[in-house]
């Protein structure tokens, strides 16, 4: 049933963003493996895609471990075929202002984006070579070009945008593409949290925040799983090394 389609790994599906993409690239066909620490929500994933005949699973993996990553790459080969789309959307926030960022809240979010984007992707590359057809798709932020508050978060945002070219690079003459998405403000429990730290109503934030983007409303996890799908996409073969800014103006 799953010989035909071909498979995507997708990091942090367990809610938010994550969840969105891979509701999306099941519609579009692909085989999905939805990769998070939080078991619960993966039931919830799987047992939707399942119910509308997509073929899933759901692995509880902490991206940051070698070993995790290693054992859910190897996972989803057996189990769903080989991955040749990997989005590697997991991401924490630790905010602090420099003078206050313990060293662990640097680590722990250095660790997610930029270990655990450099794991998943080193593991499902082999998978790709040999398909010589593959897709990388990094989620970066409009915090990595700076955000008060984020040193720790907007660094690894903007390490993932400099990891991506170098894999468009390297990948390229094997029939990979790699390529980065740049969220503005998107409405998920990320987001929730910010305001709730900040002694704001998620509705109050969400209205202030609109008011500062030029198409004046916040952003939907599907508005980032739509440009997913486009560089996921058949056609988007000779677009690499980008980062594409969804974020409702153009913030660079
Ligand atoms: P979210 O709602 O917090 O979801 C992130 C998911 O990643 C959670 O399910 C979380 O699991 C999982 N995760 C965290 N650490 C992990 C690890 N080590 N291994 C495996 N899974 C892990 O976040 P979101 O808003 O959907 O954001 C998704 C991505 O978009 C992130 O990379 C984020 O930085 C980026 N982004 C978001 C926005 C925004 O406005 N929301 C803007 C720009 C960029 P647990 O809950 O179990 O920890």
């Amino acid at each position: 049933m799953t010989e035909h389609k071909r498979t995507a790994i997708i990091t942090g599906a367990g809610r938010g963003i994550g969840a969105e993409v891979a509701r999306r690239l099941a519609s579009d066909g692909f085989n999905i493996a939805a990769v998070d620490l939080d078991e619960k929500g993966l039931d919830a994933l799987t047992s939707d895609l399942h119910a509308e005949g997509h073929a899933a699973i759901g692995i509880v993996a902490d991206i940051s471990d070698e070993d995790a990553v290693t054992a859910a790459v190897a996972r989803t080969a057996d189990e769903l075929g080989p991955p040749v789309v990997v989005v590697n959307n997991a991401g924490i926030i630790r905010d602090n202002m420099l003078f206050k960022m313990p060293v662990s809240d640097w680590d722990l979010v250095m660790n997610v984006h930029l270990r655990g984007s450099f794991l998943v992707a080193r593991a499902a590359q082999k998978h790709m070579v040999e398909a010589k057809w593959g897709r990388i798709i990094n989620l970066s932020s409009t915090s990595a070009l700076g955000n008060r508050g984020q040193a720790n978060y907007s660094a690894a945002k903007a390490g993932l945008q400099g990891f991506t070219k170098t894999l468009a690079l390297e990948l390229g003459p094997f029939g990979v593409t790699a390529n980065a998405i740049a969220p503005g403000f998107i409405e998920t429990e990320m987001t929730a949290s910010t305001a709730e730290r900040m002694g704001v109503s998620f509705e109050d934030f969400k209205k202030a925040r609109a008011e500062e983007i030029p198409v004046r409303r916040a952003g939907t996890p599907t508005d980032i799983a739509n440009a997913v799908s486009f560089f996921a996409h058949e056609a988007a073969g000779f677009v690499s090394g980008q980062v594409l800014y969804v974020a409702g103006g153009p913030k660079a």
